[in-house]
Order: C-alpha cells, then structure tokens, then sequence
C-alpha cells in the first residue's frame, strides 16, 4: 500500500509590508470567547525598545494579555510548562488563541503553550513523533526574524531532561502566518546572517538528501535562489532583500516539511544540546565541517560568510571532556531520520561514532 505522508500545512496567511496591522481584524473572528484572552508571547527585545513600535501595535481588547518571554536561551520543555502554568493560573478559561511575536525561538515557545494547554502532563512527554493527542488552542505565528521555518514546520523544537527534540504533530503548525517584512528589518547583522543561513542550509540538505521528491524540491530550489540573491548577488542589504528572506525562510520550511534535513542539523543539536550554542549559529559551524557530506553547499556558503563579512565562530569544542564529546555524538545519531535522509538506509555504516568525534574536534 502506498505510504506518503498527508502533510498539514498552515491554515491561513496574510503576507505584505505593514499586514501586521491586520492582527486586529485576523483575530476578530477567532474571538470565541469576550471573557477568554489572547495570549501574545513576545520575545523581550521588543520590551521598552524605541527603535522598534511593535509593542504599542499589538491589538489588545478585553482581558488580552501580553507576556515578554526571553530566548537568551533556546526554549526548554520547562519554561514551555512554566508558561502555560502563569496563563493557566491567571485565567480559568482557555485562552482563544497564542500568538508569537520573534524569531524561531519564540514561535515554538507559542506553538509549546498552544499544546499544553489542551494537552497535560507537560512538555517533555511529548517530545518525539505524533505523540500530541489533542489539538492546540488557535496559534498564530509573527516572524520578525526570517530563517529557521519555524513559522511552516510541524514542530517546535525543544531542549528537554534528555534530549533537544521538537514536539512533532498536525497539532504543532500554525493557524495562521502573519508575514510582514518590515518586521524583520532591524535585525542585527550577524544574527540575520546565522538565521539565513540555517534557512540555505535546509535548502542544500533537502535537495541534497535521499528523501527529495518534486514537491521539496519546487520549493528548496525556489528558496536556494533567494538565498544566492540576498546573500551573494546583492551589494548592500535593502527592503527587497527582507521580503526576499522572509520568503526563502517559508519556502526553505516548506521545502523540509516534506523531505528532511541532515547532517548539519543532527550535529548542531548536539553542540546546542551540550554548550547551549544557539541553532543559526551552531548550523554554521557544523556546516563549515562539511565537504565530505555537502561539497558544493559548503563551497557556496562560504563565498557568503565572506561575502557578508560575517565571522563563524571556531574552537567551540576546545577542551571538552570524552563525557561531553559522547553526549553530544548521542544526541547527534538519536536522529535517525536525519542520517537516512543524508546518506541513505545504510547510514550507521558512514556516521559512525569515531567521525563524529573528528568532525565536533575541529569545530
Ligand atoms: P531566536 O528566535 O533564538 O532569536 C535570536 C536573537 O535575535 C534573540 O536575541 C532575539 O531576541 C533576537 N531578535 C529576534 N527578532 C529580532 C528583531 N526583529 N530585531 C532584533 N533582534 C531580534 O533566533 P532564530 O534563529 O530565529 O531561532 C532559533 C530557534 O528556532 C532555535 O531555538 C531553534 O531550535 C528553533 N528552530 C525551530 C524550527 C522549527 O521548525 N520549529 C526550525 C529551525 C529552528
Ligand atoms: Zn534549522
């Protein structure tokens, strides 16, 4: 019998310079109840920020409630649980709908609240495939950093007692996008880099990868040349280029939703499971390790760190002990899919223990 998978993807999305200022009339019809809030999670520099509105523009009416959440750490399965505990002790009614406001971090801290206010026993027990048995409160997504995908993906990825992995559902993907580039337009240098290149490098281990099909490849192909644009053919960095970004970062997402991504990603989250390194940026070093498994991608990418004149950061792994370098090559290879879809059904035989160890030495 056949065996493809019957993707969710998001219900609605609203795209455009200023669309933000829709939020209102979106979540007019969402309003289920007057007595029950909107929750907005906000990632906390917008908190007090007088270069950036955002705050003063969120469309709050009856009990809405705003919480400023903090990503200086990448979201673990407790401070998913320690938020949903504050909403669920300052409200005895299930809120209409969450909505996250910032980058990847913050839309899968909206996505976590989203489902464990519907679903008990705390974040960490869901953590894996298809473990959510019920759907989340309404969730929209407001990106105003473009890359990781999170604002498409059906999971929201999660540092836990025992490994960094996503809650993977139909349940987790967004009701909604609200996608608006001017919102991603102050973002500092670097960081917009590290972000943008977790985006090409989903584009190069989807196409690249033994799962690709005609469908992730329109879109990985589409999302590969934006990338190029905004980070190799263009001289300076201007409002096309965010729009560009934005899109790359969906398409890019789209693109991974139904292949897989791969080795820069398996390795990543060790490195971010054991030294917290944040996921752009660990993509980064991970994936400037890489000929062996993505030559040209790694080529191409970097022409971009140089082009952009960024600095990938390098000596991460100098002195960790074996204990670190194991759990950090365990957390690596928990990611099965990844390696199958990287180097195929007899991935164990390429991937083995002693390369990892080599490869997380010389980052
Ligand atoms: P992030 O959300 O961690 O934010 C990085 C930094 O940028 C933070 O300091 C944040 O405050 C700041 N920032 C955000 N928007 C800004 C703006 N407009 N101006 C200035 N500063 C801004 O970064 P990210 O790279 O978008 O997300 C990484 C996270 O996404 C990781 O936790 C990763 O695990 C997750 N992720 C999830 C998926 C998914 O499918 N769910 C996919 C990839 C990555
Ligand atoms: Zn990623």
């Amino acid at each position: 019998m056949a065996d493809f998978r019957n993707l969710q993807i998001t219900g609605k999305l609203v795209f455009g310079r200023g669309c933000f200022d829709q939020l209102d009339e979106i979540l007019g019809s969402k309003r289920l109840s007057d007595d029950a809030p909107f929750i907005f999670l906000v990632d906390d520099v917008f908190e007090n920020n007088p270069d950036n509105d955002i705050v003063s523009r969120i469309p709050l009416s009856g009990t809405d409630h705003i919480i400023f959440v903090n990503v200086d750490d990448e979201p673990k399965t407790t401070y998913v649980d320690e938020l949903t505990e504050t909403v669920q002790r300052k409200f005895s009614l299930l809120p209409n709908g969450v909505i996250g406001i910032g980058g990847g971090s913050t839309m899968d801290l909206a996505k976590g609240v989203s489902l464990m206010l519907t679903n008990p026993g705390g974040a960490a027990s869901y953590q894996g495939w298809d473990l959510i048995k019920n759907p989340a409160v309404y969730h929209v997504a407001v990106p105003t950093l473009s890359g990781t995908g999170a604002e498409v993906s059906r999971t929201t990825v999660l540092t836990g007692p025992e490994r960094k992995l996503g809650l993977n559902s139909d349940y987790t993907v967004f009701d909604q996008m609200v996608l608006d580039p001017d919102l991603i337009k102050g973002v500092p240098k670097n960081q917009r880099f590290y972000t943008g290149m977790d985006c090409y490098i989903h584009c190069v281990e989807s196409l690249e990868g033994t799962y690709i099909n005609a469908y992730s490849r329109a879109f990985g192909d589409k999302a590969m040349e934006l990338c190029r644009e905004v980070f190799l053919q263009k001289d300076s960095w201007d409002d096309d280029s965010d729009e560009k970004l934005m899109m790359a970062s969906y398409l890019g997402g789209m693109s991974i939703s139904y292949s897989q991504v791969g080795v820069a990603h398996a390795v990543s989250y060790g490195l971010s499971y054991q030294l917290g390194t944040h996921h752009g940026v660990g993509n980064c070093v991970a994936f400037d390790q890489l000929e062996e498994f993505y030559p040209a991608g790694v080529a191409e990418f970097k022409r971009m760190v140089e082009k952009q004149g960024v600095d990938i950061p390098r000596g991460i792994c100098a002195g960790l002990s074996d204990e670190q370098f194991d759990t950090m090559i365990d957390v690596a290879l928990f990611l099965e899919p990844l390696w199958e879809n990287a180097l195929g059904g007899g991935w164990r035989e390429t991937a083995t223990r002693e390369k990892l160890r080599a490869l997380y030495e010389r980052m």
